[in-house]
């Protein structure tokens, strides 16, 4: 082709832009109806309504991504690589929408059809590539850094199957499968044109090169093919498009010789078949290690694609890779991508063949660190067995990590054997295994907690002697949530009332909610603020009708708690109160109460026997006092299915209490906790996690607090502590749970819940819920008379709003970007003819 007639069609495309106003969206929306969908008036169902108008809000994505790229490109920009093997992304459609700036238009353009934009969006499955807080904190720092305008990708793995479909079955979680792809997506876009080849098994053979090094190559191996989709990351209306990038599996096109020899052609491809199980299924487990291998070739897939794609787009703009870390961050959520860290060292000395002490200064300020757990048991480790025989060159590459490590810390810390063995990236007992947080600290040059108590636990705890050795490699960044999704999105109403009140920065600078402030005493503002939280919570009620078949009192307190279902989270402390006023009432009816309605929801992992006995016993609590006669109009329990991103978005906004009760020192930072306060609920909660510094940002007297923080946590259960010595000092917490053993929630099964009364009494209790209860019921007792008062409560929660700005997730990226990443904000060169958002 000549020059000339590229120019033609590249000038068709770049001088055009496509139009949104109320016709041009019409247009394009009846257009991909008929020409990308085929429908007829006989045959368009809702979903094919859904699916054009995604595809109307993807054209006009598609200019602006492209117009990002070129520009990041082009400018061979520094970029950050945000790398995850959870995106809890929830729902584009709306989002879209929102950030591109035509909400109002499509709503016009699309009521001329009669439809509405919010009955479309809600057709749209949730993409659910995430167990909870975890995966939805890398979906929200997407959100932000696209908002920013900073150079930005997200990489992770696009499982088929995304966390389980929870249904309740006779008061028991049962799992289905969540197939989200089904009906395709159509936000997604595949690239075929980035594919890889990922290796695994193998074995490793040592020659000498031409110039007489020693040199290895891993050979013989199994190949499976990465192939990339890419998903658009719009900013808030900025021209911004930012990408994640999620990779498949695919087989390769080679044959096993041996069978297709012997003529067994379908049988030779059903192994091909075999290969792509690895990206097909999210593993459901929360802050619990899967040990599985499968897992593990999950990991290494992941990883090896994503540094392949690193530095081929690397290498398009620059000389070499020696430049690499002027170009590139990499961020692991999580220890889930560290087997990075040994593959980037792999290719630089096997493929690069650069010098291992220079391929190790290039390496480690690429890297940072994100730990997102003070528990022990929640650290990745991995059998060496596993690892030698399914990656044999990365386990030599981490023993050469480990054995220059170890020669340093043996001059630092002479005669200190104790102290070495625990810095070794390898565990010698009880079996011999690496230690992938280890491996991530050592080949970081920051690691960083996620709230400022979880930061200073893991550095005198946790990471105490990494600590030592390295005290500037740590750094706290407490966690954020996107206010454009969590309150814009979720709670048109309040956003609403915030805007005509206080105008619209919010939405891109949180601290403005601070001018809030000053309404908070006034009357009639918060009359206005109540009548929103009111209608939001009959917008609820109606909901729990339809799922639950439950009728619920708005003008009773909305009791929240809303996570993963975890011992540590203390899901049954809080149905230990409930019982404690379900016995209050039946002992004496007239005592005047607070009439609240209890809601749960929250997935258990399939293999967590605990955690589903609680599920169980919310939902039998649940259906005892709800059809009570004695109790039923003054205390409600509620257990709505299936937790997810959309899910919450109907619930943070109708909520009065936010339930933040985990054993202080358990909960990392906390995520909902944020989305409650940004919604104007107040919180009940531990000093635990971000909980503190929502505590500093709102006031003491606008949060309550109670039990145990994390020194006396610790303090008690060092000292011996003792659970049933506090049940001799409590009568009334004696026969709260006599109704559990009697079996008085279990008529059929006496002693269902024997396990959970063996675990607070007889093993310890370590989740300390004998320890708080007290504590909490009469913090609970603090709540329920502040809620009488509702001229007050209203004020408090006002408070609590406009003292949120800290938590935005655009203060925690901003903070990554400038502390950690070394990343600048780029403004997308928008082309010529085309019109800028600003
Ligand atoms: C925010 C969020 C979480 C995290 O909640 P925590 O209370 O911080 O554990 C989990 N799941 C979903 C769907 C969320 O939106």
């Amino acid at each position: 082709m000549g020059r000339d007639k590229i120019e033609k069609l590249w000038s068709l495309i770049e001088n055009n832009y496509l139009a949104s106003d109320k016709e041009a969206l019409q247009d394009s929306f009846a257009r991909h109806l008929e020409y990308t969908q085929s429908k007829t008036r006989y045959t368009t169902e809702a979903f094919d309504s859904y699916k054009s108008c995604a595809h109307v809000v993807r054209d006009r994505l598609m200019e602006r991504w492209n117009d990002t790229n070129q520009t990041y490109f082009n400018d061979n920009v520094k970029r950050v690589y945000y790398l995850s093997l959870e995106f809890l992304l929830g729902r584009a459609l709306s989002n879209a929408l929102l950030n591109l700036g035509i909400l109002p238009e499509m709503e016009r353009a699309l009521a001329d059809f009669g439809l509405s934009h919010t009955d479309l969006s809600e057709i749209e499955p949730d993409a659910g590539l995430g167990n909870g807080g975890l995966g939805r904190l890398a979906a929200c720092f997407l959100d932000s850094m696209a908002t920013l305008q900073l150079p930005g990708e997200g990489y992770g793995i696009r499982y088929d199957y995304g966390i389980f479909e929870q249904k309740i079955v006779n008061g028991y979680q049962t799992e289905l499968p969540e197939n989200w792809l089904r009906y395709g997506y159509p936000f997604e876009i595949i690239r075929p044109e980035y594919q890889y080849t990922i290796h695994f098994y193998g074995n490793v053979s040592q020659y000498q090169d031409d110039q007489g090094s020693l040199r290895n190559d891993w050979l013989n191996t199994e190949k499976v093919m990465a192939l990339a989709h890419d998903i658009p990351i719009p900013g808030y209306q900025n021209d911004t498009v930012n990408t994640v990038r999620l990779w498949s599996a695919k087989s390769t096109r080679e044959f096993e010789l041996a069978e297709f020899n012997i003529g067994d052609y379908v049988g030779a491809v059903e192994g091909k078949i075999n290969s792509e199980i690895i990206s097909s299924v999210l593993y459901p487990k929360d802050d619990i290690p899967a040990g599985k291998e499968l897992r593990l070739k999950q990991e290494y897939f992941f990883v090896s694609a994503t540094i392949q794609d690193i530095i081929r787009r690397h290498k398009v703009k620059n000389p070499s890779v020696l430049n690499m870390p002027d170009k590139v961050a990499i961020q692991l959520n999580d220890t889930h991508p560290a087997l990075s860290i040994a593959e980037l060292m792999r290719i630089f000395v096997d493929v690069e063949k650069i010098g291992w002490d220079k391929a190790w200064e290039l390496c480690v300020p690429i890297f940072a660190y994100t730990n997102h757990t003070m528990m022990s048991e929640a650290l990745e480790l991995w059998p060496v067995d596993l690892l030698s025989n399914l990656l044999p060159r990365h386990l030599q590459i981490i023993y050469e990590i480990n054995h220059r490590f170890l020669n340093n810390i043996r001059q630092i810390y002479p005669n200190e054997e104790d102290k070495h063995k625990r810095m070794s990236i390898v565990q010698e007992l009880p079996q011999k295994a690496i230690r992938m947080a280890n491996l991530a600290i050592i080949g970081s040059h920051k690691v960083n907690g996620v709230s400022h108590l979880h930061t200073e636990l893991i550095k005198q705890k946790l990471f105490a002697d990494f600590h030592d050795l390295w005290p500037e490699k740590f750094t706290s960044k407490t966690n954020g949530i996107t206010q454009r999704r969590w309150l814009k999105l979720a709670n048109p109403r309040l956003a609403g009332l915030i805007s005509d009140t206080v105008g619209e920065n919010w939405i891109t600078d949180l601290y403005e909610l601070e001018k809030l402030e000053p309404y908070a005493a006034d009357a009639s503002f918060g009359e206005a603020w109540q009548k929103v939280k009111l209608e939001n919570k009959k917008d609820l009620a109606l909901y729990i009708k339809k799922q639950n078949g439950i009728e619920v009192n708005p003008y009773s307190m909305f009791d929240i708690q809303i996570k993963r279902i975890h011992e540590y989270k203390r899901q049954l402390m809080n149905v230990l109160h409930i019982l404690h006023l379900y016995r209050q009432i039946k002992n004496n009816p007239t005592t005047p109460i607070v009439p609240r309605t209890f809601i749960f929801s929250g997935k258990a992992a399939p293999g967590y026997y605990m955690a589903k006995l609680i599920i169980k016993l919310i939902n039998d609590v649940a259906l005892k006092i709800n059809n009570d006669p004695e109790t039923r109009d003054k205390i409600k329990v509620v257990f709505l299915a299936n937790y997810c991103v959309s899910l919450a978005q109907q619930i943070f906004p109708a909520a009065d209490l936010s339930e933040q009760i985990s054993t202080a020192g358990m909960e990392a930072s906390g995520t909902g906790n944020m989305k409650f306060t940004l919604n104007g609920a107040l919180t009940i909660g531990t000093l635990d996690g971000a909980n503190i510094e929502i505590k500093e940002e709102v006031g003491d007297d606008n949060i309550f607090i109670f039990g145990l923080d994390a020194d006396q946590v610790r303090d008690l259960k060092t000292s011996g502590y003792n659970p049933l010595g506090y049940l001799n000092h409590s009568p009334e917490l004696h026969d709260v749970l006599r109704m559990l053993v009697d079996g008085e929630f279990s008529a059929h099964k006496e002693d269902l819940y024997k396990p959970i009364i063996e675990s607070l009494l007889y093993q310890g209790d370590n989740y300390m819920v004998i320890a708080d209860y007290q504590s909490y019921c009469n913090c609970q007792q603090k709540v329920a008379s502040l809620f009488q008062n509702q001229a007050m409560w209203t004020q408090k929660s006002i408070i609590n709003t406009a003292h949120v700005g800290k938590f935005s997730s655009d203060r925690t990226i901003q903070e990554y970007a400038d502390e950690v990443w070394g990343v600048k904000p780029v403004k997308p060169k928008i082309k010529q003819g085309r019109k800028s958002m600003k």
